[in-house]
């Protein structure tokens, strides 16, 4: 079978196409023949090393496929099973060896492309606004790099539950991405400071809750415009690593929360992760959430689609087809 494999860190040129041995199902596994892969920024940090990693590595961690065979312990799923996945590294090849407390079945009706959005920027989204912040109709929220993968998805959630959403992007197109996707306000970060345009809009310190996976660049002015015992959810670095923070700035901003979630804390339960996923199919389903594929690449050009997410060309998701 061919897979993207990375020899040493480095940009997007060490994501190599390559001939490698086709995946057996271990215990508890199941080999799924991998019908699209998700491109997720953290594959970015991976491919750069920014996290630890051992090389070589095919890596990818999202995607959804058909199940071609199965281990003899595994009862809960059978071959010719239709299945969505994250947490999987390896995802960027023609087949993967899964364990199956990570896959989750795709529901009729839901193509296989559009499951393969959801698991990774799709769950993000639902814990964000359920859980980290569980928002409410009278909430009002600021969601950066509204046009992203997460961000698209997170615009239309937070309207479902009825939320003010002030969202950031950079392009025009963007913007009317954003504003379709139900965004009440959206600011064009690239020529204005946005936590001004913020507040000219809804008066000093007007937020509840920044959802900010933008980092480096966002975080400071974020905390400007968190009401007092405001929360700032730190969930990404798309612009780099936010330097260390001295927690007084939460005392200055008026006792503000500040959290640093991850996917896999709110995953980490086989119920949580059937829950989340039934839920986000269930809204996808009957319509009320639109996942956007914004852009699809052959899996051996997995090079050029890093390029395009770092050079912030992209919009939804990107899909890597094998
Ligand atoms: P996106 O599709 O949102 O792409 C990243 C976007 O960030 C860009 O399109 C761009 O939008 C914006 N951006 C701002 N500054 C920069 C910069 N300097 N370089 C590149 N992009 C920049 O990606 P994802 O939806 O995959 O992920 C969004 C964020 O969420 C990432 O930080 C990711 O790591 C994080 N994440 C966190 C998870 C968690 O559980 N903690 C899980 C999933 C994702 P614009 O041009 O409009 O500024």
């Amino acid at each position: 079978m061919q897979a993207i494999v990375i020899t040493a860190p480095g940009g997007p040129e060490v994501l190599e196409y390559t001939a490698v041995d086709e995946p057996a199902a271990g215990a508890g596994q199941a080999v799924v023949e991998i019908a699209a892969a998700g491109l997720n920024y953290i594959d970015t940090y991976h491919r750069i090393a920014q996290y630890p990693m051992d090389f070589p590595m095919t890596p990818g961690l999202e995607g959804s496929g058909t199940i071609v065979e199965i281990a003899d312990d595994v009862t809960e799923f059978a071959i010719g099973d239709r299945v969505a996945w994250t947490g999987v590294l390896g995802s960027y090849a023609d087949f993967v060896a899964a364990d199956v407390s990570k896959l989750v079945t795709v529901p009729d009706g839901i193509e296989l492309e559009t499951a393969a959005a959801i698991p990774l920027q799709g769950l993000t989204a639902h814990y964000l606004v359920r859980d980290t912040y569980a928002l409410t109709p009278e909430s009002k929220c600021l969601i950066h790099a509204g046009a992203g993968g997460v961000g698209l998805l997170v615009i239309q959630m937070a309207k479902l539950i009825g939320a003010e959403v002030y969202t950031t992007v950079s392009s025009d197109e963007k913007a009317e991405l954003a504003k379709s996707a139900g965004a009440d306000h959206v600011i064009r970060y690239d020529e204005v400071n946005f936590a001004d345009a913020v507040e000219e809009i809804g008066g000093p310190r007007p937020l509840d809750v920044v959802y900010d996976g933008v980092g480096k660049t966002t975080f400071d002015d974020g905390l400007r415009l968190l009401r007092p015992r405001g929360l700032m959810a730190l969930f990404g670095a798309a612009s780099g690593p936010v330097p260390p923070v001295n927690l007084q700035v939460l005392a200055q901003n008026g006792s503000l929360y500040a959290t640093r979630p991850t996917l896999f804390s709110y995953i980490a339960k086989r119920e949580e992760l059937v829950e989340r996923s039934r839920e986000l199919f269930e809204w996808i389903g009957d319509g009320r959430l639109q996942v956007r594929i914004g852009q699809t690449w052959p899996l051996e050009e997995a090079a050029d689609a890093h390029r395009a997410l770092e050079a912030r060309v992209t919009t939804g998701k990107t899909l890597l087809i094998p």
